[in-house]
C-alpha cells in the first residue's frame, strides 16, 4: 500500500520537476528542473534532509526545528544558501568578525572602510586610538578639521570626518551619546534613522546594526553580489533590497550566521571570486560539488 503511494508522489514530484519556477519575490531567481529533480530526494525524506540546512556557528551546531523548515515556503532556496554557508564554513572556518574592541569602533571602521582597503582603515582607526579618539565623548568634542588630517590613511578623509561628525551628532542629539540606548530602538526604525545620516548608506547601515549592534540584519556587498549573481540567485540589475531579503527570508534570523555568512562571503570573494579571472577550479563551492 505504502510503496504506490510513494511511487506516484515520486512520479508527480518528478513531472513537476520539468517545468522551471519562477519565485514571486524574486523574479530573477529560477529553479531549473534539473536543480529540483536533485533536490527532490532530499524533500521526500524531509528528516532526513533536515541536518542539511543545520549549521555551525561559533563552534556551536544548530539545527533548525521541523516546523521552520514545514513553514518557509522557499524551502529550496533557504537549504541551497544554508549548504553555500556549510560549505564556506568547512573550507574557511570562524572569520571572529569584527576586528574591533568595541561596538564604537565598529562603527567608526564601518564607515571609514567606505572605499578604501581595511589596512588603510586600520591605520587610521590607530591614529584615531593614540589621539584618544575612540569614545563617543571624545569624537563628539574633536574638531572636523584636525579629525580629518587624524584619518587621512583612511582616503577621502574630509568626507570622512564629515561622516564621522555626522554620525556622533546624532548620536548625541538622539540618544544623548548611549550606544546601548540606541540600539534599543526597533530595528527597522533605527535602519531608517541611520539611513538619514549624512554618508550612511544601506551597507553601512546594516554593519552597524549586525556587527555593532548584534541585530539580525544581512549585509550586503560587492562580492555578495558578484558570488550569488554569478550562482545564478539574481541578475546584475537586482536591489540591495532585493538581495537582502533573499537572505532575510530565507536564513534563520540569527546574528550569528549572519555575521559568519557575510565575512565568508568576503573570504571566498577576495581568494576565488575575484572580479576578474575568478579562480572557478579551486573555488570551495565547486569542489563540493554545490553547482
Ligand atoms: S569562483 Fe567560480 S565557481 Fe566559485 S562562486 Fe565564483 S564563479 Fe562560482
Amino acid at each position: 500500500m505504502i510503496k504506490p503511494i510513494i511511487y506516484h508522489f515520486f512520479l508527480l514530484y518528478l513531472v513537476i520537476s520539468l517545468f522551471p519556477i519562477r519565485i514571486g519575490a524574486f523574479p530573477n531567481i529560477t529553479i531549473l528542473p534539473t536543480t529540483r529533480i536533485f533536490y527532490s530526494f532530499p524533500l521526500i525524506f524531509n528528516l532526513f534532509y533536515d541536518l542539511q540546512i543545520s549549521y555551525y556557528c561559533n563552534n556551536v551546531f544548530i539545527v533548525n526545528p521541523l516546523w521552520y523548515n514545514l513553514y518557509h515556503g522557499v524551502i529550496l532556496v533557504k537549504k541551497r544558501l544554508l549548504q553555500i554557508y556549510n560549505r564556506l564554513y568547512s573550507e574557511f572556518g570562524p572569520q571572529n568578525w569584527w576586528p574591533a574592541d568595541s561596538p564604537f569602533e565598529v562603527i567608526i571602521g564601518a564607515i571609514l572602510t567606505q572605499s578604501t582597503s581595511w589596512k588603510n582603515v586600520e591605520k587610521a582607526v590607530q591614529n584615531m586610538k593614540k589621539k584618544g579618539l575612540m569614545t563617543p565623548e571624545a569624537l563628539y568634542k574633536a574638531e572636523e578639521q584636525s579629525l580629518a588630517e587624524i584619518i587621512r590613511p583612511s582616503g577621502y578623509y574630509n568626507m570622512k570626518a564629515k561622516k564621522l561628525k555626522a554620525f556622533v551628532n546624532f548620536l548625541f542629539n538622539r540618544f544623548s551619546g548611549d550606544l546601548d540606548e540606541m540600539f534599543k530602538t526597533p530595528t527597522a526604525l533605527l535602519r531608517k534613522e541611520l539611513l538619514s545620516i549624512y554618508g550612511i548608506g544601506e551597507e553601512t547601515a546594516d554593519s552597524i546594526l549586525l556587527y555593532a549592534g548584534n541585530l539580525p540584519v544581512f549585509v550586503v556587498d560587492a562580492y555578495t553580489r558578484r558570488i550569488f549573481s554569478r550562482l545564478g540567485f539574481f541578475g546584475e540589475e537586482t536591489t540591495y533590497g532585493q538581495i537582502q531579503r533573499l537572505f532575510m527570508d530565507n536564513l534563520p534570523p540569527d546574528p550569528c550566521l549572519f555575521n559568519e555568512y557575510h565575512a565568508l562571503i568576503v573570504a571566498l570573494g577576495k581568494d576565488y571570486c575575484r572580479k576578474t579571472k575568478p579562480n572557478c577550479s579551486g573555488c570551495p563551492l565547486r569542489s563540493g560539488n554545490l553547482f
